[in-house]
């Protein structure tokens, strides 16, 4: 069989168009959604992913300001400006751009952030309102592959789920996403003993290791749903994905491609995400 192709990036271009108009009906009621980024590193990534919110936000009229710290910030200073910004009414969401500055601390900046502005979805307060099942913004990478299953029609209730990978941002938030679906979830990691045994029982296999085509034909049920949320820079420049696309997709019943499925979908997560937030300030 053939998988049918998951298109992250078509999704995020129906969820954009969508957000445009939440927006827009927002701005009526004198509500415009603020995003602000911090950049406190040097990360050269950094740039390209901080440059991409910006043109994202302005697309669907979210107002977003990027604040670039120098190499000399301290920690104190760092702290005053997400302050500063969990005061301004005019700003919904907070996002420090991750990895920052050695000398800086990273959990500290994290939890100064005001959960209800936290869009990535990592402060421990929303890490544990999913846990608990409660409503709180989600992290945008597995918030976006759940809505790739959702408009995929994939069938998730009663499903067996197994996802590769159990990190604060990926792994761990897409086993709770996958069980508040009602799925029977197993968690799988560098010491999991003989993988394939387990991925092969998934009907929803969610690969986020970090490791080029990891996952290969055999470690997949014939017509399971397999995202895969992995980014690979091979030797040759190119982008690919855990997942060993080409023979995966003639036995998988959906797959997403690495780049244009996963990836387009964590940045319009973090719109979705603003844009909740910013509803959430209006009925505070
Ligand atoms: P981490 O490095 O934090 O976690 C990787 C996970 O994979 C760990 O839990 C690790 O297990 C597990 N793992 C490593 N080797 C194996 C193995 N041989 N068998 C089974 N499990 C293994 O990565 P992230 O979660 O941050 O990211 C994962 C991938 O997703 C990366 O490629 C990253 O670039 C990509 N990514 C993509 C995003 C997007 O927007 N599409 C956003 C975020 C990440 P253990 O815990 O035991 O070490």
């Amino acid at each position: 069989m053939s998988a049918n192709l998951i298109d992250g990036k078509q999704a995020a271009k129906e969820i954009r168009i969508g957000l445009r108009k939440e927006v827009a009906a927002l701005k009526e009621k004198g509500v415009a959604p603020g995003l602000a980024v911090i950049l406190a590193g040097s990360d050269p990534a950094s740039q390209i992913y901080v440059a991409n919110k910006e043109k994202a936000c302005e697309k669907v009229g979210i107002a977003s300001q990027t604040i670039r710290m120098p190499e000399t910030v301290t920690q104190a200073e760092l702290l005053a400006e997400i302050e500063r910004l969990n005061t301004d009414p005019a700003i919904h969401g907070i996002l420090l751009q991750l990895p920052i500055y050695k000398h800086l601390n990273e959990r500290e900046a994290l939890l100064a952030i005001r959960p209800e502005k936290d869009v990535d979805g990592f402060h421990p307060i929303n890490a544990g309102k999913l846990f608990l099942g409660e409503k709180a913004p989600v992290a945008c990478t597995p918030a976006g592959c759940m809505e790739l299953l959702r408009r995929a029609g994939v069938p998730l209730s009663g499903k067996r789920a197994v996802v590769i990978g159990r990190s604060n941002i990926v792994g761990k938030p897409m086993s709770m996403l996958l069980l508040a679906a009602n799925c029977t979830v197993t968690m799988c990691h560098s010491r999991t003993v003989d993988l394939p045994s387990v991925t092969r029982e998934a009907d929803i296999l969610v690969a986020a290791i970090g490791r080029p085509r990891f996952v290969t034909a055999d470690m997949v049920k014939e017509g399971a749903a397999v995202i895969d949320v992995g980014i690979n820079r091979l030797e040759d420049g190119s982008i690919c994905g855990d997942v060993d696309y080409d023979a995966v997709a003639g036995k998988a019943g959906w797959i997403t491609p690495v780049p244009g499925g996963v990836g387009p979908m964590t940045i319009a997560m973090l719109l979705v995400n603003t844009v909740e937030a910013a509803k959430a300030a209006l009925n505070a």
